[in-house]
């Protein structure tokens, strides 16, 4: 058996750290490229410059078109090569994270992330997602190393609205729930390198499960109010750091399937985020592999709690037909997919079937 674990150089995370941030940037040269969209450019993301480029540093400002798309990193890429940078910082969500790892993985120049959101664990993978220019699913782009540098600062997460909070909390609710399923299973993780779990991988899936229940309602109430205390902390770093770290070192299974299945079908489902789809595709997951009633009803109540899917009426598919969640559950499971890693053969028709039972079950239980 070969284990791995694979994790950012540097992760770094306290109260207004853009302020002080040159510091952690400095070992990587002098210039470099600076890329947000227009919203976060206003935000925080001038501020930023301003601060760089008045500690020495010489930082080219990037305007991200807002698609992670192979004709954006193209264009990116040909501005980051003239100006001779010697590091990408991403200021931003995911998809601006995206972009800017593939810049750099493909300029093999030093990769900084600065995520504005806690909603969801693209800043520590060493992974992006790709999109065409119309906003459809492209691919899944693997790299050689995770992020150099992330810096997060917490007073710009709880500056955002709470829901994106809440989104990258539903998201790191399935990483151990996930990740255990791929230890009984024995399975290979999401690393590109074909290896199973190491105890610190899932010691971290662990701990992120253990920090959830532990302390997001209070960050939950800390967020909506724009305030920092030492329970956001723990769930920023959950969402950011463990979540990333320990979906990618521990392996995905069912809960994330369900996620790409629900591409089957479109219309209003996708107005719910990732991490909402996920949400329910943990109940799923925890479903499939015949957990306790307890142990559902823990999760079960936990995300409803936050607003979270625990329902078809949830996901917008209250008056999906048969054939419609037939598909889904196609889609669940096809060749590839990570339900694979569950450790037992997965049909279809236990997807539909699960899908209906978790249904069923939050309906009854909140009555
Ligand atoms: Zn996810």
């Amino acid at each position: 058996m070969t284990t791995a674990f694979a994790s950012p150089s540097t992760y770094v995370q306290g109260k207004d750290l853009l302020k002080t941030a040159s510091k952690y940037i400095k070992p990587f040269g002098d210039h470099g490229i600076l890329l947000t969209d227009d919203i976060v450019w206003g935000l925080v993301g001038q501020r930023f410059y301003d601060y760089l480029t008045k500690g020495g540093l010489k930082i080219e400002h990037v305007q991200f078109g807002g698609e992670s798309s192979p004709e954006e990193i193209d264009r990116i890429k040909e501005i980051a090569a003239k100006s001779d940078a010697q590091f990408v910082i991403s200021l931003g969500g995911g998809k601006t994270n995206d972009t800017t790892k593939a810049v750099g993985d493909q300029l093999k120049i030093p990769i900084i992330i600065t995520p504005t959101l806690a909603s969801n664990d693209s800043p520590c993978t060493r992974l992006s997602v790709l999109y065409s220019e119309d906003g459809s699913f492209l691919k899944y782009l693997f790299y050689d190393k995770n992020p150099d540098l992330v810096l997060v600062d917490t007073s710009v997460i709880a500056g955002a609205p709470v829901k994106f909070l809440i989104d990258g909390i539903a998201d790191a609710l399935s990483t151990n729930v996930e990740a255990q399923s791929v230890r009984r299973a024995r399975e290979t993780t999401l690393l590109p390198l074909q290896t199973q779990q190491t105890e610190a991988g899932l010691a971290l899936a662990e701990r992120c499960e253990a920090l959830l229940f532990h302390y997001a309602d209070q960050a939950v109430a800390a967020a909506g109010d724009h305030t920092v205390t030492p329970a956001l902390d723990h769930i920023v770093e959950a969402n950011t750091l463990l979540s990333g770290v320990g979906a990618e070192s521990s392996g995905l299974a069912a809960a994330h399937s369900f996620q790409n299945g629900l591409t089957a079908l479109s219309g209003d489902v996708h107005k719910l985020s990732h991490g909402q789809k996920v949400a329910f595709g943990t109940l799923l997951n925890l479903v499939l592999e015949g957990a306790s009633d307890e142990r559902l009803v823990r999760f079960l109540t936990f995300e409803h709690r936050f607003g979270l899917p625990t329902t078809l009426k949830d996901l917008h598919l209250e008056n999906a037909s048969e054939d419609d969640l037939r598909k889904v559950a196609e889609l669940t499971t096809q060749d590839g997919e990570t339900i694979h890693n569950m450790g037992f053969k997965v049909t279809a028709d236990d997807v539909l079937e699960g899908i209906k039972a978790v249904d069923a079950f939050s309906r009854s239980y909140f009555g």
